[in-house]
């Protein structure tokens, strides 16, 4: 792969995701109890959060310091009276990680992590080269036991050129089922974990998620031959994130089988998609339709797709713009599946939302 457009960007953000991943998976072991869902403890996807995005932010400072860093955390929290006691916890998951993954000698000082961390307030933008992160993309799926995903994208002049998806709880072959919420705890967590990894024009491709030298299987999205009947749906759990009565609703207008319907929290929907395992991934705006999308929930995905066979796009059908800054203020929603396919689903969206009295939402925001 070496001599290849972006090779050595590519081969980093996966070291940097895998990392991530491990301290991930480490939060979920030792962190996370079923108490932290049902006292609504958020610790654990704050400790999560803030080191995962340490660990990528340094790995990607020191093999590219030029280029900017969009992560979705600020390390002000950890910065306070009441942040010292996830400070430490923070600090000592990234030194052991950086120390094991990334050959770094003696342990880094709290104030070189917090500043790592705030390597990600970059303003995005079309100007300069730059990384678009989320450490943990669908914190819920994450505390439940679920799915969630570390994002890392690369972005040149605005377009998405390189995403790294790493899904720690995602059975790497699609034919093993995936667990159910929280039965990764006891389970034999064998076949779990599938990393995606994409350039543009070079296709998009899963890995496991652990190895250097891990072996990569080329990905398609499934080709449903001009027919939604056996199509079926990759949602969001969160009913506040995407209105799943508006796909009820599309499902009918297109004949669609919804017992083939999966739920699942974060960007392993848009991997779901171009592995075949799913067709379609609506994001469709619930209430007034003013939350603005960003950019790290959609950059590493969408990419994905569109290397697989597939084209993403908002409700209206425009073209995610990702050279506006930190959000996608310009799209709303996102509408996903087969290239072939995608005029009929974008269609469909509209007859929908004009039933519903919502076609206001699909004028540009
Ligand atoms: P999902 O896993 O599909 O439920 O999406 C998780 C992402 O939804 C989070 O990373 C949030 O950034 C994002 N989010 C939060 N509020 C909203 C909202 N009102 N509409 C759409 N997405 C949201
Ligand atoms: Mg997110």
């Amino acid at each position: 792969m070496s001599g290849m457009y972006l090779a050595t960007e590519r081969r980093i953000a996966i070291e940097a995701v895998q990392t991530a991943c491990t301290i991930t998976t480490k939060v979920f072991q030792h962190l996370v109890s079923s108490e932290s869902v049902t006292k609504k403890d958020k610790s654990p996807v704050t400790i999560g959060d803030y080191s995962a995005q340490a660990a990528v932010n340094y790995v990607l400072s020191r093999a590219f310091p030029q280029d900017g860093i969009v992560g979705e955390e600020t390390a002000d929290d950890l910065r306070t009276m009441e942040g010292v006691e996830l400070r430490a916890k923070v600090t000592s998951l990234v030194n052991e990680a950086l120390q094991k993954h990334e050959q770094v000698a003696g342990p880094l000082p709290d104030s070189e992590i917090l500043d790592t961390i705030d390597l990600g307030t970059y303003s995005g933008g079309a100007d300069k080269r730059f990384w678009a992160l989320d450490p943990i993309d669908g914190t819920k799926g994450f505390l439940r036991g679920g799915q969630y995903a570390v994002c890392l994208a690369l972005l040149v002049n605005g377009r998405v050129e390189l995403g790294v998806m790493g899904c720690p709880n995602l059975p790497l072959d699609p034919k093993q089922p995936k667990p159910r919420d929280g039965e990764i705890r006891d389970r034999d967590v064998s076949g779990l974990g599938a990393l995606f990894v994409c350039v543009r024009g070079q296709g998009s491709y899963v890995r496991p998620i652990c190895g250097a030298d891990a072996a990569e299987t080329p990905i398609q999205m499934r080709d449903l031959q001009g027919s939604f009947k056996s199509a079926g749906f990759c949602e969001s759990v969160e009913a506040g994130h995407s209105s799943l009565a508006t796909n009820q609703r599309i499902a009918r207008i297109l004949g669609m089988d919804t017992e083939r319907s999966v739920r699942m929290d974060s960007q392993a929907k848009y991997a779901s998609i171009a592995r075949g395992d799913g067709d379609v991934y609506l994001r469709l705006p619930v209430g007034d339709g003013s939350y603005q999308e960003k950019i790290w929930d959609h950059a590493a995905g969408t990419l994905l797709v569109e290397e697989a066979g597939g084209t993403v796009s908002d409700i209206a059908g425009r073209a995610l713009d990702f050279r506006l800054g930190r959000t996608l203020k310009a799209n709303r929603g996102v509408v996903a599946c087969s290239k072939d396919m995608h005029p009929t689903l974008v269609e469909a969206v509209a007859d929908a939302l004009h039933e519903e009295g919502r076609a206001s939402l699909l004028e540009a925001p």
